[in-house]
Parts: structure tokens; C-alpha cells; sequence
């Protein structure tokens, strides 16, 4: 089994119909800005990922995308709010029809900027690698292209790679394990990096036949 990198591809487009992390959520018109179960207030956007009509990332630019994921996770009081946990109520991913997106609008417009979006966009180019793990993919690429390993931003699919215990996370409804979407690490620039604590990676999964999605964090 291949497995697939994200790299960072440049400065991105803030609401363009691709897998990204930073900018504004595409999502139907209607759709509101997701708040933290803990401490009420809304949530940091982090990332969008294409998925196809099984719940499977996109991973060929020419096919097209049945559903997005948008991932969302608490940054008013970081470390508070238990935004690793995938049932705490502190991120959310939610899965949304991909047709008829829009740019979802803050929820108020005088909101601190840094609490809702990262501060960078990311395009992000999906490379595919012989190698059977992430762990193996990661080294091969930065060996073959010479990049620094920071400028992996994460994989699309395969095995998760814990830094902890494995916590496959159970679908709400069908109760059965849920399937890796992408995992990610924080981002190549601290300053506008995702905070998993601060060297952690995360992962988004979802279970595809009950469109129902989580995201968890390690460090
Ligand atoms: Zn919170
Ligand atoms: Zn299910």
C-alpha cells in the first residue's frame, strides 16, 4: 500500500474548493461557525480536505469531490478546552455536500481574527510514495527532493502513525471503527503553525457510509 504526503505548496488561496489548511470554510449557505462545547466561543478553522462518495480523501486532482471535510478546533484559552479529545466537544469535523459551497461567515465581525483562522494558508501538493508507512514516506521524499522534513504537512489516508496509543476513534452511529481521512502535523512555520500542543500531529477520520467524521491530537 502507497501512501500519500502532504507537502506545503505555497501560500494558498483563502476559499478555493481544494484541500488546504488555513483560510475560510467552504460550507452551504445557512451553515454557522461551529463554538466550543466547553467555554462557548467559536472556533479556529484549521483545515479542509476532499472527500469522494465513500468518505475516502480525494487523492487525483481529476477526480471530483462528493463531500468536504472542514476541521475546526477551540483557540480562545489553547489548552483548555480539551481540543485533542475527539468527543470533548473542543474541534469539530463536519462533513458537508460539495455542491452549492460558499465562504462560511464569521460569526461576528469584529471577532479576534486569530481566534477563528490560522495565520497563513496553505496550498498543499499530494505526493504519492512507494513507501508502506508514513514514518518511511516522510524520509524518502525529504532524501529524494532535498526538502526539509517540516515541509511535509501531513498524509492523506493509509495507517496512522500515533505518538501515543492508538485511538482509533468508534463511529457514533454504526459504532464500528472509523477510517484515517489525513493526518497532519502542525505546519512548517511556527508562527502560524496549528497548535497540537506544540509538536503534536493530528488526525481527522470519518466513517463514510453514516457520513460521520472526528479529529483527535498527540503530542
Ligand atoms: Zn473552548
Ligand atoms: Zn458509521
Amino acid at each position: 500500500m502507497a501512501t500519500t504526503l502532504l507537502t506545503y505548496a505555497g501560500p494558498g488561496e483563502p476559499d478555493a474548493l481544494v484541500t488546504r489548511t488555513g483560510g475560510t470554510p467552504l460550507a452551504p449557505a445557512g451553515a454557522s461557525w461551529p463554538s466550543c462545547a466547553t467555554c462557548s466561543g467559536p472556533m479556529q478553522f484549521l483545515a479542509q480536505i476532499l472527500l469522494d462518495g465513500l468518505g475516502r480523501p480525494v487523492r487525483e486532482a481529476d477526480i471530483q469531490a462528493d463531500h468536504v471535510m472542514a476541521i475546526f478546533m477551540c483557540q480562545n484559552d489553547p489548552g483548555m478546552c480539551d481540543e485533542w479529545s475527539p468527543t470533548a466537544g473542543g474541534n469539530r469535523a463536519l462533513l458537508y455536500p460539495s455542491d452549492a459551497l460558499q465562504p462560511m461567515a464569521a460569526p461576528e465581525p469584529n471577532e479576534d481574527e486569530d481566534v477563528l483562522r490560522l495565520g497563513a494558508v496553505n496550498a498543499v501538493a499530494l505526493v504519492s510514495s512507494p513507501c508502506a508507512d508514513y514514518v518511511s514516506a516522510r524520509e524518502d521524499w525529504g532524501n529524494r527532493s532535498g526538502n526539509s522534513l517540516g515541509n511535509v504537512l501531513g498524509q492523506l489516508g493509509g495507517q496512522p502513525d500515533w505518538l501515543q496509543g492508538d485511538e482509533t476513534p468508534a463511529c457514533s452511529t454504526c459504532t464500528q471503527p472509523m477510517t484515517l481521512v489525513a493526518q497532519f502535523e502542525e505546519g512548517p512555520d511556527h508562527t502560524t503553525a496549528m497548535n497540537f500542543g506544540g509538536c503534536g500531529t493530528a488526525f481527522a477520520f470519518a466513517c463514510g457510509p453514516c457520513t460521520q467524521a472526528a479529529f483527535l491530537w498527540q503530542c
